[in-house]
């Protein structure tokens, strides 16, 4: 019996197994999913900017 690690340091993002680094608005995930996570956000950001 091993007590592994409850899920610390793995991506939150569904279909991602990539070791989590950095923190996110949408969980912890690794760096590829946060750099996609970023840009949406950003984009979004924009997005919303523009329609005001
Ligand atoms: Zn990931």
């Amino acid at each position: 019996m091993s007590l592994e690690p409850a899920r610390v340091g793995e991506c939150d993002t569904p279909l991602c197994d990539g070791a989590a680094e950095t923190i996110t608005p949408v969980g912890y995930v690794c760096e590829g999913c946060a750099a996609e996570i970023a840009a949406e956000y950003e984009q979004a950001r924009e997005r919303d900017e523009v329609s005001r």
